[in-house]
């Protein structure tokens, strides 16, 4: 009777060879912005909920697709809505978990995160934390191929420190499976690094010149939250 479910991006959980698929709604909200999960909501627009947008939807649990929820207005799906469920859980993870940093030098970081502020562009999620300590930490996710080698190269202008996690091998599976795939497991790699960011550890400092102009840390921030939220 139950359907495979959704995870909280919105994927289909499935084997890793098969075709993701689209990622879909799964949360809807009440006129008092309480959450509703799918599988908690009465099939069909009874229960008067809306997406994340604010348009109303109605909870597809038919026999044939995993449980979603549409929007009224015949789309498939909506955007902002799938956007902020791979934000949100990506924040939760963080702020629940130590996420781990690659390792450098043969030496493996863990971080304390408090997310500042996270977007989604391209296939990216991009998160700005900070740790217990104050500082600042960019966590670049990809969860579908695309923009990644643009976005290395805004963040390479800049001085902030950027750790890239792919989790394109991990979109699919369930929820505990991603959060410990992004947290700890899934590929991950340096893309900037202000070696403080290891403290106690003492690493060799040896960046190479940089082609283009640099970007201050305000101003990479801008370009990639403020900018992309309009
Ligand atoms: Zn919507």
């Amino acid at each position: 009777m139950v359907q495979t479910a959704r995870n909280a991006f919105g994927f289909s959980i499935g084997n890793p060879w098969r075709e993701p698929g689209t990622a879909m709604i799964t949360t809807a909200y009440r006129e008092d912005g309480t959450a509703v999960d799918v599988y908690e909501a009465e099939s069909g627009g009874g229960d008067g909920l809306i997406c994340e947008c604010g348009v109303p939807v109605v909870a597809k649990k038919g026999a044939e697709r995993d449980w979603h929820f549409a929007p009224r207005a015949g789309l498939k799906s909506c955007r902002i809505a799938i956007d902020g469920q791979m934000r949100r859980f990506l924040e939760n993870a963080a702020l629940d978990f130590r996420i781990e940093l690659p390792p450098k030098d043969n030496r493996r970081g863990i971080v304390d995160a408090i997310v500042v502020e996270s977007v989604v562009r391209a296939g990216l999620v991009v998160l700005l934390l900070y740790d217990q300590a104050d500082r600042k930490l960019l966590v670049v996710v990809e969860v579908k191929k695309s923009g990644a080698r643009e976005m290395r190269e805004l963040i390479g202008r800049s001085t902030l420190s950027a750790i890239f996690v792919s989790l394109v091998c991990h979109r699919t599976k369930p929820d505990e499976e991603l959060r410990n795939a992004f947290c700890r497991s899934a590929p991950r790699d340096w893309w900037r690094w202000k070696p403080e960011l290891l403290t106690p550890l003492h690493p060799k400092i040896g960046e190479n010149g940089m082609l283009l102009p640099p970007l201050t840390e305000e101003a990479l921030i801008e370009k990639i939250f403020r900018t992309a939220q309009r």
